[in-house]
């Protein structure tokens, strides 16, 4: 008996990821939309220009996309060149209302959601291994169909379980990335080292600056 429970103990050791499935897709959702930003693919502008996708940058586009999926092994179908504009959209739609969320507007968010839920049909699946994770659209769907649910269901999830506070805005100058903090104290700022050593180094020149200000003006 021992022997049974220690292992159902190992297995659940072994089965439970850190943090929940919907705090991971989301975490994957930002990480899409912030790379596609950062090509070019997608724009944070009020009034985004429409962005012509390539042949050459939807082939890139879904393999991104296959790459920040498929930490999550229980996904069915793999992304598709012909799904790029879906993929952008997708990263689009999570990232406007992830904005509001950062931006303190989750009431806003909330309504968006809403109406993008009311456009897609839920299918409640569970995947068959381990971590059993719950998905809300049938496994049979194209990949950009399928995740475009699971991601809005993710963000929804998160908002809904208390974890709204915790997506920010990059403080850093130049950079409008998302992220996910999960620091215990909330205290994150950036969405990289990078971001957070640029900062680190343009607040020296500051002080060095006004440093030399001071010493002149004696
Ligand atoms: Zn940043």
């Amino acid at each position: 008996m021992r022997d049974i429970d220690q292992r159902l103990d190992g297995d659940r050791r072994g089965a439970v990821p850190s943090y929940s499935h919907s705090h991971d897709v989301t975490k994957a959702v930002i990480d899409l939309g912030n790379t596609l930003v950062g090509q070019g693919l997608l724009s944070d502008a009020t009034t985004p220009e429409v962005i012509v996708v390539s042949a050459h940058d939807a082939v890139d586009v879904a393999a991104l996309a296959n790459r920040v999926f498929s930490r999550f092994g229980d996904w069915s179908l793999p992304f598709q060149p012909s799904e790029s504009d879906g993929v952008i959209r997708l990263a689009q739609l999570s990232r406007n209302i992830l904005r509001l969320v950062a931006e303190n507007s989750v009431s806003l968010a909330v309504v968006a959601l809403n109406d993008l839920f009311r456009e897609q049909p839920v299918i409640l699946h569970m995947s068959l291994e381990a971590p059993w994770s719950l998905h809300h659209h049938d496994p049979a769907h194209a990949a950009v169909q399928g995740w475009r649910i699971g991601a809005l269901a993710a963000i929804g999830d998160l908002i809904s379980s208390g974890g709204w506070n915790r997506i920010g805005v990059c403080a850093g100058a130049d950079c409008n990335n998302l992220f996910l903090d999960d620091t215990k104290n909330r205290s994150q700022r950036f969405c990289s080292y990078a971001c957070q050593n640029r900062a680190k180094v343009r607040a020296y020149r500051l002080r060095q600056r006004e440093e030399r200000v001071r010493r002149v003006g004696r």
